[in-house]
Formats: C-alpha cells, structure tokens, sequence
C-alpha cells in the first residue's frame, strides 16, 4: 500500500507559533536599541562626573553596557536555538536506545516547532510498524501451531465420522448418536477455521467490484436464513469501488463481519457502506486514498478495552462452545494479505463499527 500521511501541520494550534527569524529580529533590535541607549546615557554621565573620574565611569558604564549586551542575547539564543536543539538531541538519543515512546516538548517558534512536531509523528510511526510487526510475527506463529493441530486433527476426526455413521447404520440410540454428531460438527468448524486462519496461500488474484461482492454476500446470507429478522441495510455506490484481490477470501471477510454483526444486533440493524477515501485509523500508517467499507450494528458494541484483542485468535466473549474466537483474525489477516488495515469503532447505530481500508484497483 502507498504510504503518505496526513499534513497535521494544519491541524496543531502550536504551528501557528511566531518565526525563529522574526523572534530573533525582534530580541535583537531590543538589544541593539538597548544598547544604543545606555552608550548615550555613559556619555551623558561622563559629562556630569569631574574629569579625573570620568575615563573610569566610561569604562564601567562599557563594561555593565556589554555584560548587559552579552547576558541578554545569550539568554535569546539559549531559550528559541539551543534550548529546543537540546530537547531534540536528547530525544533522539533515547530513540536511538530503543525507547519509541519518547515526545519531544513542542517549542516556542515555528521551525523548532514543526521538527518536533514530525518527531513526533515519525517515532509514534515508528512504534506503530513495531508493534505491528509483532502482532504480524505472533499471528503468523499462532498460524502454524494452528496448521499443525488441524492436520492432527482432521485425519481422527474423519475415522470418528465413518464409525459414527457404522454404528447409526447397525440401529444404536438415536439421541446418543444426535449427541456425537453434533459435538463432531462443532471440532469440524474448529479445525476448518483453524485451517482457514493458518492458510498463508493468497491464489491468483483478480479486479473485484466490492458492491457486487457485497450484494452476492447478502443475498446468500439472506436465502440461507442466516440474517432472518436483521434489518440489513446497503445501499449500493453509484461509483466503481473496485480492489484488486481474491474473491473467496473478501466474500469470507464480508460473511464474517456481516453475521457477527447481525448476531451482535439480534433483531436490529446492520449497516454496510462503501465509499472511496482516506483512512482513519488509530494504527494508521497510511493516508492516500482508497477504498472504505464500514459494517456498523445496533448492538452492545466493543468495550474500548477489546477493540485490539477482538482479532487475536481465541478471543471469545461467547458462552463455551458456541464461538471459536478464530472469525475476526481470520478476517484480519485477509484484510492484511490485501495490504488492507482494519479497526473496530463505534456506530452511529449505537453498536460496533467494523472499518476497512483497502487499497483502490488502478
Ligand atoms: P466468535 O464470534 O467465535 O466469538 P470472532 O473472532 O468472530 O469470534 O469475534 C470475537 C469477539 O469479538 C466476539 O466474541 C465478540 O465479543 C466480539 N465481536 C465481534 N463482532 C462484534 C460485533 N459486531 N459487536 C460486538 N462484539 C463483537
């Protein structure tokens, strides 16, 4: 994805600070005038002093004249040059030690202000690829461990299956056997989200019109009743909002989001909408423009606290056995595979907001 980035110069009152030229200009023309008065004044006294005295006052009245001169220009220089230059080195230097957290205080004139302003910018950039890159090596652990354990999995998991069906064949208890199935159903959709979440393979990739995605998602949900009594709202762009990608995984991103959304709102509302622009994000790290979807519900929402831990795998706030915790890092890890970024906000509608970003097709 093509990096760039808001100009926040616009947007920070402290920007608006007074130039270092025209501040220095100023101080200086004070001192100057300052000292242009206290040479006539010491000519004035060394006219009232006797004369024997007077070649002494003058060099007094010289020296006061440029301790005065000195004090006051190295105060200038320290307080809008050396001072910021300072607050900046020592900045750096912590970065340099791996500290990323570091701020630098904003200064008093526009130029200082501005390079601390995108030191600023620049180490909390930094701090934000670092962490993820760890989120990005952790899931991608998790993905193998998963790959591992499904594959175990699968090949017992299909004997039991074909036993199963042996033993309702010779006529055993109905029930016990409605018990087994459904249980086995249940390790089914674990492993294949598991296997989904660990699948690194992105396929060849294709032009996808996100509205006809979108509209396909929701008829296919609503023929398989899996929306009944949700009020699904979509209404479709005029423009071309196309990305370039693989089909079966964003129509996977869309169900996921689309049927938390509609568990999440019960019988309420659940809203999909798709426009072209500019990111958002808390993690943000772009800010060209692209593609944004938004899946907003009526429902309870995500406590600010979970708004980074809904996409880790096995994050659940579902009873036992009815969520996985495996669907939203699902998602996000196709949104990344499309160089996308996801974040979850909140609704106008009240309830969760799930954000896209995706790159345009060009
Ligand atoms: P699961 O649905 O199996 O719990 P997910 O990864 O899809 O797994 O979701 C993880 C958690 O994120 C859910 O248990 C829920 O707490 C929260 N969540 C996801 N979507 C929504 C939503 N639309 N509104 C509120 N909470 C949500």
């Amino acid at each position: 994805m093509s990096v760039s980035r808001a100009d926040a110069s616009s947007s920070n009152p402290s920007l608006r600070a007074p130039r270092l030229q025209r501040e220095l200009l100023f101080g200086f023309g004070l001192l100057t005038a300052a000292a242009v008065s206290l040479a006539v004044l010491s000519a004035l006294v060394a006219q009232l002093v006797p004369p024997r005295l007077a070649a002494a006052v003058l060099v007094l009245l010289v020296v006061a004249d440029v301790g005065v001169v000195f004090v006051f220009a190295r105060h200038l220089i320290h307080k809008f040059v050396l001072m910021p230059l300072s607050e900046l080195d020592e900045a750096t230097r912590e970065v340099a030690a791996g500290d990323l957290d570091v701020q630098v205080p904003i200064p008093e004139t526009r130029e200082f202000a501005e390079l601390a302003v995108r030191f600023n910018e620049m180490t909390a950039r930094l701090q934000e690829t670092q962490d993820q890159l760890l989120r990005a090596e952790k899931l991608a652990s998790i993905g193998r461990l998963a790959a591992g354990i499904a594959h175990e999995i699968g090949n017992p998991l299909a004997a039991i299956g074909n036993y199963v069906a042996l033993i309702e064949k010779r006529g055993a208890e109905p029930e016990s056997l409605d018990t087994i199935k459904s249980e086995l159903r249940r390790i089914d959709r674990i492993v294949r989200d598991l296997l989904a979440y660990a699948r690194t393979e992105s396929g060849s990739k294709q032009k996808i019109d996100l509205t006809v995605l979108t509209s396909g998602v929701l008829e296919r949900l609503r023929r398989q009743g899996a929306v009944d009594g949700v009020d699904l709202r979509f209404r479709e762009p005029e423009e071309d909002l196309s990305v370039i990608g693989q089909p079966h995984q964003l129509e996977q991103v869309f169900t996921n989001l689309i049927l938390n959304a509609a568990h999440a709102a019960a019988h309420g509302v659940v809203e999909i909408e798709l426009e072209t622009g500019v990111p958002r994000a808390p993690q943000l790290l772009a800010s060209s423009s692209g593609i944004l979807v938004r899946i907003g519900d009526s429902g309870p929402g995500v406590p600010v606290e979970h708004r980074e831990r809904v996409f880790d795998p096995f994050f659940t706030t579902k009873d036992p056995g009815s969520g996985t915790g495996l669907g939203l890092a699902i998602v996000h890890r196709l949104v990344h595979e499309h160089g996308g970024l996801i974040w979850v906000s909140e609704s106008k509608l009240g309830g969760a907001l799930f954000n896209i970003f995706l790159p345009r097709a060009t």
